[in-house]
């Protein structure tokens, strides 16, 4: 089967053809049918977070289950679309049981896509624990988004920063996931300033309901003194994270989502002087896919995706690189 795969040290996928995977009991296979393309892959190649194994890409999936094995649960349907949760918990250590399974520290697993076999391929298995239905009326392209682009805004914002009606939100860089935070946080209620260094970014966000949208040098010039509860930083560079200090209100969170540099300084008097909270945030938990995926089955979310062709992956990511996607990008096979 086609699969496009990482090998440590190399900048870019090699496209091999691999044997289809063969399944241990507790597993089921899907035949993919999209998946998303994150900046985190370009972390991955670019050896910022580099991994020791090689592995086939792509962590954002969703396909038809097309076989499972012995031990897979009776209500998992041949025929049904399956979306994968990404963190491939284990569903038995302290994390997973207390409902924190994106935390799942067991060492005998990866991550979907980093580190284990993704969905850069024509099939993927999967833990029969770690795929989640698709509910009717939800395409694979917008299922493969929710899994990260749509899953991480919302387990930051709505889990971890308990964003409520009447807070004023940030959200600092406004592509894949940033886009979909800004859709979140006006879900839930809050008054959004959303902020990029891109003119087709800031459109989007116009065209979502951000109730202001500001290029990100104007930024603090335009919203110091506004009492900002929440800054949602999908950026991770020491400019967003500087700008999110100084504009953070006293006792506010700063959620620290992008992966964009290493390290990000912090000050320390300010930062202690007003209580600034900041709050890492890793993906979402197997719960909060479900609830989601509800969630876009009903409308309250309608996730950005823009498609292209799954062979065409090494293209697409350098197109990600350049600034030319505009949302996320969902990359589907093409019919045989
Ligand atoms: P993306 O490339 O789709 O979007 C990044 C956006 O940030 C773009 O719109 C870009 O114009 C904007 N940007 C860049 N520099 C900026 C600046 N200085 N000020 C304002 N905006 C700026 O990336 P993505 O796929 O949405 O991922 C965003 C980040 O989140 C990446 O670093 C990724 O690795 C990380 N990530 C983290 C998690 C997590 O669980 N914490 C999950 C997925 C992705
Ligand atoms: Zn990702
Ligand atoms: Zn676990």
């Amino acid at each position: 089967m086609f699969a496009a795969r990482y090998e440590p040290g190399r900048k870019s996928l090699i496209v091999q053809d691999i044997p289809t995977p063969e399944l241990r009991p507790h597993e089921v296979l899907l035949k993919i049918q999209a998946a998303g393309i994150c900046h985190s892959d370009l972390h991955v190649l670019d050896g910022e977070v580099p991994f020791p194994n090689s592995f086939t890409m792509g962590h954002e999936g969703c396909g038809q289950l097309v076989e499972k094995a012995s031990e897979a649960p009776a209500d998992l349907k041949i025929g049904g679309t399956y979306a994968v949760h990404g963190p491939n918990p284990c569903g038995n250590c302290v994390y997973c049981r207390t409902g924190h399974d994106n935390l799942c520290n067991d060492p005998g697993r990866s991550w979907i896509g980093l580190g284990e076999d993704g969905a850069y391929a024509d099939y993927l298995k999967v833990a029969a624990r770690n795929v989640v239905e698709v509910p009717a009326g939800v395409s694979p392209a917008v299922a493969a988004v929710a899994t990260d682009a749509v899953l991480t805004p919302y387990h930051a914002m709505k889990t971890l920063a308990n964003i409520r009606m009447e807070q004023t939100v940030l959200v600092l860089g406004l592509g894949g996931l940033g886009s979909n935070g800004v859709q979140i946080a006006l879900a839930l209620g809050a008054y959004v300033i959303a902020s990029d260094i891109r003119d087709s970014s800031l459109e989007l966000a116009r065209t979502l309901g951000a109730h202001e949208v500001v290029h990100a040098q104007e930024l603090d010039g335009k919203v110091k003194g506004k009492k900002i509860d929440v800054v949602a930083d999908f950026v991770g560079r020491e400019s967003t994270f500087t700008q999110a200090q100084m504009l953070v209100r006293p006792g506010g969170i700063i959620l620290l989502i992008g992966l964009g540099a290493s390290n990000v300084p912090l000050a320390t008097v300010a930062a202690a002087g007003s209580e600034i909270r900041v709050q890492g945030s890793f993906w979402g938990t197997s719960v909060e896919l479900g609830e989601l995926l509800r969630h876009i089955a009903d409308g309250k979310i309608r996730p950005e995706v823009e498609t292209g062709n799954l062979e065409d992956v090494s293209n697409w990511l350098e197109e990600l690189r350049s600034g030319k996607v505009r949302s996320r990008m969902a990359l589907v096979p093409k019919v045989a």
